[in-house]
Parts: structure tokens; C-alpha cells; sequence
């Protein structure tokens, strides 16, 4: 495998908080923290790492592929959109090498469920998958909890 069979893709995703929804992220159930709003579950750390997929495949974004225009897809899981997104990367003649996605918020706390988080998103994808947490020390959107953001970077070999 040479670096001119190597892709690199991003994907960011930013969702609001909805007091008593519950809160899915990295395909992960989280007790203690409200979830987001959204077409789906509102697991914005799985939206931007398939974002980040099919960036890289150049197989456009999470909105055209899911969009709120596509009602078959109206609260799907994360679990169930990175599969998808496995599926539609194979389809198109690529193999995923790793990726990595850090979730921008207050909560949930992410570094406790790291080890699981990534278990199961390596599962899902095939292939491995880091896991960060980070804070905006109170800034913005997410420092003030009204929001959790989301940044991940993938990386796929042509097969
Ligand atoms: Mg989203």
C-alpha cells in the first residue's frame, strides 16, 4: 500500500442539548447527561466520524445521506448510520485504515467510557477507531452546556 492509495477525510457536527432526551454518544447510552436534539439520535460523535468517512471516499456528507429529506432514516442510531456508512465505503471500492474523534463539551464525560466508546465504534467500522474528550473551559455553546460538539478524522485505503 503506497500513500497515493491513502485517503484522508473530516467531519464536524454540532447538535443542542434537549433537557430529558436521552443521551446517545459514540454509540454509547450515557445516564448522567441530557442528550441532543435532532433527526436522528443526536449522536454527534458518530455524525462527525461518518462525516469524516465519507469525506474521505468523496462520497459527500452525513446531511445528503441521512438529511432531514430522507425520512427513512428519521431517528436512526448511530450504530445503525456507521454500519450504513461501512456498507456505502466498501461499495465504492475503499477500506477503512483508522479514525479518530473527539467529542467538544462539557457532558458527557467522555475519558471514563473511552476504552467501551472505542470497542464498539471499532467493532461497528472495522477498523480502529481513537476516542477524546475535550472542553471549551466554559466558552461558547458547548462551555455553557446549551450544545456538545464534535471533530473526527478518517483515513481509507483504496482496496
Ligand atoms: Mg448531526
Amino acid at each position: 500500500m503506497s500513500a497515493m492509495d491513502m485517503r484522508v477525510g473530516v467531519g464536524t457536527d454540532v447538535h443542542p442539548i434537549e433537557a430529558g432526551r436521552p443521551c446517545w454518544m459514540l454509540a454509547l447510552l450515557f445516564d448522567d447527561a441530557d442528550g441532543c436534539s435532532g433527526h436522528s439520535d443526536g449522536d454527534v460523535g458518530v455524525h462527525a466520524l461518518c462525516d469524516a468517512l465519507l469525506s474521505a471516499a468523496g462520497l459527500g456528507d452525513v446531511g445528503a445521506v441521512f438529511g432531514v429529506g430522507r425520512p427513512e432514516w428519521s431517528g436512526v442510531t448511530g450504530a445503525a448510520m456507521l454500519g450504513h456508512v461501512r456498507g456505502l465505503l466498501d461499495e465504492a471500492g475503499f477500506a477503512p485504515v483508522n479514525a479518530s474523534v473527539q467529542i467538544i463539551g462539557e457532558r458527557p464525560k467522555v475519558g471514563p467510557r473511552r476504552a467501551e466508546a472505542q470497542r464498539v465504534l471499532s467493532d461497528l467500522l472495522g477498523a480502529p477507531v481513537s476516542v477524546s474528550g475535550t472542553t471549551s473551559d466554559g466558552l461558547g455553546l458547548t462551555g455553557r452546556g446549551e450544545g456538545i460538539a464534535a471533530v473526527a478524522t478518517a483515513l481509507l485505503a483504496l482496496k
